[in-house]
């Protein structure tokens, strides 16, 4: 049973335990106003909009939207006017054109991806380093190709070859030994082996479809969200308290799920094995079937699955019970007698909710400790009764994890800040000091930002004069994407910053901290 083992399978205590707020990395403030300072290589900085060579080209949304009546005030009203387009020009709005429209692919890699933070996040330090440089991107391009293998030595040269076959989306794999383009020339082709990524974490609504009834599927509310929520509690503290990870960024997956990214330096320095000890230390809910008994857990509990119970208690009683009314059927209310241990008991439930039709699962919840009392089943163990309600409460919302994501280094994910081709969503940071706040139907998408920064330029004040301020704003900035690239961007310092102590405090005492 994993968790009879060891609550931490990489070091016999936990480092220290971070209260710090998932989200709230950065230590300091001085670090957050400004990016980490990269003059020394311009090359890896993605150029601010406006001034590089690429931009010159760049289509901007104002010809996109090119309103033949030059009404400026009614912009996305006008038909699409797209040169060497093959299909009629749409009369369409921003949001009627899919993601995945290469013109509206390009603007948003040319104008809205934070290059230059998800190169700092990657690369750990100001200049460039085989961090970033030995990373691989896989590219998943506009025909469905898949272009594994991919690295670039500066943000520069990776945004370039993103916008030079505009792929729907990439993903992040680990750095390896050497740089993953000269694999092949390699004489030795063990010499070429993944030697670090951080730790990740996938969940996905879809995986809950036996308890959810509010949707099913691709398809996602608020409601349903819920689980995730519970979710992403229940692993982020486990992370932070049983292994003392600290640096874990939470990014929602553009359309129905989520992904941790623990970025810890002895997070991304793990082998598989130690991957798969802390993969199956949070892995409770087991067997995708249908039928049968997911959680499986030794008594007494593991202080991790107390401390979830204590978590998930009450989304229990609101989100699952009241929400979900998983089982207000009497076909449903068979599933939850199939997980109760008393024969009698059971008989007695079954008994009271045929009589009563309709009967909420809040009511049939607390029906079984109150028909218990009853003296229902003389030979009641109430023991196993309460072990089997804790299992109940567990398979009904404790994470259930993608697991085969976590266990591998060389496991590739989709890049934080992509959009999901399907839903436009871009796949921001989950800020997880307001995570009940967090609406994944409010995202924006690349549509909706694209008009913002139109909608900004042309609601400015003193359009005449007054373009020095402008000229340093990026574009990013003047969208409701900013929250989420200044989240990353404190994010990203709190990890420079620790890796910078960490490299100095080596220097000094030269010793090996990390395993
Ligand atoms: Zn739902």
């Amino acid at each position: 049973m994993p968790h009879s083992i060891s609550p931490n399978p990489v070091k016999d205590e936990p480092m220290d335990a971070d209260p710090e707020i998932p989200g709230d990395a950065a230590p300091a403030k001085t670090t957050t106003d400004d990016d980490v300072d990269m003059n020394d290589e311009p090359q890896a900085e993605a150029p601010p909009a406006g001034q590089a060579e690429e931009v010159k080209k760049e289509v901007k949304l104002d010809d996109l939207f090119a309103d033949e009546d030059s009404d400026e005030e009614f912009p996305s009203s006008a038909p699409v006017k797209r040169e060497g387009a093959s299909s009629p020009a749409r009369a369409t709005s921003p949001s009627d054109i899919p993601a995945s429209d290469p013109e509206v692919m390009r603007s948003f890699y040319q104008r809205l991806f934070p290059w230059r933070q998800l190169f700092q996040w990657l690369n750990h330090s100001p200049t460039p380093t085989n961090d970033f440089g030995n990373r691989e991107f896989a590219f998943t391009l506009q025909n469905d190709a898949y272009l594994r293998y991919q690295s670039f030595a500066t943000a520069d040269l990776l945004r370039k070859d993103v916008l030079r076959l505009m792929p729907s989306r990439f993903e992040i794999g680990p750095v390896y030994s050497t740089n993953p383009r000269d694999r092949k020339t390699l004489r030795n082709s063990s010499a070429f082996k993944p030697l670090a990524k951080e730790l990740c974490f996938d969940i996905d609504l879809t995986d809950y479809d036996d308890i959810r009834t509010c949707c099913d599927k691709a398809t996602i509310c608020n409601k349903c969200w819920q689980f995730m929520t519970m979710a992403i509690k229940v692993v982020d503290v486990a992370l932070r308290e049983d292994f003392g990870f600290k640096h874990i960024m939470w990014v929602y997956s553009g359309r129905r799920g989520a992904h941790a990214w623990v970025c810890d330096k002895k997070a991304r320095s793990m082998d598989d094995q130690k991957r798969r000890a802390i993969a199956n230390y949070l892995e409770v809910i087991r067997g995708g079937s249908q039928s049968g008994k997911k959680v499986n857990v030794k008594r007494p509990l593991h202080p991790h699955l107390s401390r979830s119970l204590d978590i998930l208690k009450t989304h229990f009683q609101e989100d699952v019970l009241d929400v979900q009314d998983p089982w207000g059927t009497s076909e449903q209310a068979e599933k939850l007698l199939q997980l109760l241990p008393d024969r009698n008991l059971n008989d007695s439930l079954r008994r009271k909710w045929e009589s009563a039709p309709g009967r909420s699962s809040t009511s049939k919840w607390a029906d079984i400790d109150a028909v218990a009392k009853t003296g229902a089943s003389k030979n009641l163990d109430s023991r196993a009764l309460l072990e089997a309600k804790q299992d109940i409460v567990l398979e009904y919302t404790y994470p259930r994890l993608d697991i085969e994501v976590s266990k591998k280094l060389n496991h590739l994910l989709k890049s934080p800040f992509v959009v999901h081709p399907g839903t436009g969503r871009v796949c921001v940071p989950i800020d997880t000091r307001a995570l009940e706040d967090f609406d994944p139907l409010g995202v924006p998408t690349v549509q909706s930002l694209l008009a913002e920064i139109d909608a900004w330029k042309g609601g400015e004040e003193g359009e005449e004069g007054d373009d020095k301020s402008k000229v340093n704003i990026a574009d990013w900035e003047k969208t409701s994407l900013k929250p989420y690239v200044d989240q990353f961007r404190t994010f990203v310092s709190g990890i420079i910053k620790d890796e910078g102590i960490t490299k100095v405090k080596r220097e000094r005492e030269d010793d090996s901290m990390d395993f």
